[in-house]
């Protein structure tokens, strides 16, 4: 993945400056929220996009910042208006944040047009609006009514051809990565462009399906692929084991069998769990470790066993690069979260470049302790965007950042 012409949000500032214009920024304030009492549960992503706009803050900017939350229903915008990420955005660098009550029309042309250099105005949710998803040019064009200059620091989003990341940032001529987008694309490129080897890839999560395309591509790249969670079901069952109440895929059993002779023809070595811990049911308080050929009738596997952590564990320590998606078990249960943590343990302590990517695994890093997401390399803020780039796609987002020159 090349990030030519591509430019920076300091090279905006060098090549025309960026003071006493409107810069408009797309973050991602699409965070989790507290279903009762609508309360932000997580600010990582506001935290995150902060340098970004101290930057434009401190070059004089009048910044415009846009984002979507949710996914609204047609004419619903209960629980989904931007005003508390706007609140904490003000917390958390002592600016003021004047919100728009929407972000097209007459509503944040008025907050714009009083905006003065160095001020912030954050357009409601842009999901408001069916043509956001749509990639819709005319909607496009009346937020660029509100902007000179585009930057895009959405990760999160930049897999998805919606107007604000895809046709905005084309009708631009001024068109620059924040400082987030940027980290990602960079350490994501360590991965995708010629990784250091070995490379081992760790995936787990709840589906196969979910995953089937990254698990393709990354057969052609990786030197082992350890599969654990409720994914490795599937693959333990195609290989014939009694996997009893565990949750498997019926329908991907073939694909997983072609999967391990794939991999087998391209000498990638996949490694499955060896023991589990079981239980009954998924809200079971406590779990047995057992083999993975002596699953009891009656249970199921909700995490890896101590054997597997260190079969994946001596794998990973010695890797060069190491890719992960995907936990290890039901590590939001704390009888079903050692393997999960481990995982991350030995992951944040080894030499080679460590990347997590996707929105449970990043969390369940960040579970096991300040001292262990220290340790990664990257956490991606965004799952669908990683796993994509990872797969080798190219990013709607990205691309559209390109300059003319680059994307002819
Ligand atoms: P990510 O968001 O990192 O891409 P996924 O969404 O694919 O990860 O998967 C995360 C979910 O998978 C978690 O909620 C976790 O509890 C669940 N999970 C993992 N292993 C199991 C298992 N053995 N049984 C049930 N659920 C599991
Ligand atoms: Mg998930």
């Amino acid at each position: 993945m090349k990030l030519t012409g591509i430019r920076s949000i300091e090279d905006l500032a060098k090549d025309g400056g960026l003071a006493g214009k409107r810069v408009f920024i797309r973050v991602d304030f699409n965070v989790p929220l507290d279903k009762k009492t609508g309360a932000i549960t997580d600010d990582a992503r506001i935290r995150e996009s902060v340098p970004t706009i101290k930057y434009a803050v401190e070059a004089g900017a009048k910044v415009i910042l846009a984002s979507h939350m949710g996914r609204p229903k047609p004419g619903k915008r209960e629980g989904l208006s931007l005003e508390p990420c706007g609140r904490r955005l003000a917390e958390l660098t002592g600016y003021e944040v004047h919100l728009a009550e929407d972000c097209v029309g007459d509503a944040p042309k008025y907050v714009v047009q009083n905006l003065r250099a160095g001020q912030i105005c954050l357009l409601e949710n842009l999901r408001f609006h069916e043509e956001e998803e749509k990639d819709d040019e005319n909607f496009a064009r009346q937020l660029l009514e509100l902007a000179d200059v585009y930057v895009n620091d959405a990760f999160g989003a930049a897999h998805r051809a919606h107007a604000s990341v895809h046709a905005l940032p084309r009708m631009v001529r001024d068109r620059a990565a924040g400082y987030l987008l940027l980290k990602e694309l960079r350490s994501l490129a360590r991965i995708v462009d010629r990784p250091e080897k070995p490379y081992i890839a760790v995936l787990g999560g709840a589906k196969v399906s979910d995953k089937i395309d990254v698990v393709e591509s990354l057969l052609n790249v990786v030197d082992a692929l350890a599969i654990g969670g409720a994914m490795a079901n599937t693959f333990l069952a195609a290989q014939g084991k009694k996997t009893e109440a565990s949750r498997i895929e019926d329908d991907k059993l073939p694909l997983a069998r072609t999967i391990l002779e794939k991999a087998r023809d391209r000498r990638v070595e996949v490694l499955l769990p060896v023991d589990v811990v079981v239980a009954p049911s998924l809200d079971a308080q406590s779990g047995q470790v057992v083999s993975v050929d002596a699953i009891p009738a009656g249970t199921m596997a909700l995490d890896v066993g101590p054997k597997t952590v260190e079969l994946f564990g001596k794998q990973i320590e010695r890797a060069k690069t190491v890719f992960w998606n995907g936990p290890m078990g039901l590590f939001e249960s704390k009888a079903f979260s050692s393997g999960t943590f481990e995982i991350a343990r030995i992951m944040s302590r080894a030499s080679g470049f460590t990347v997590v990517g996707g929105g449970d695994s990043a969390s369940a890093v960040k579970l096991a302790g300040e001292d262990v997401a220290k340790g990664f390399d990257h956490i991606s803020t965004g799952g669908g965007a990683s796993l994509e780039l990872v797969e080798g796609k190219k990013l709607p987002g990205v691309e559209a950042l390109r300059s003319a020159e680059e994307t002819a």
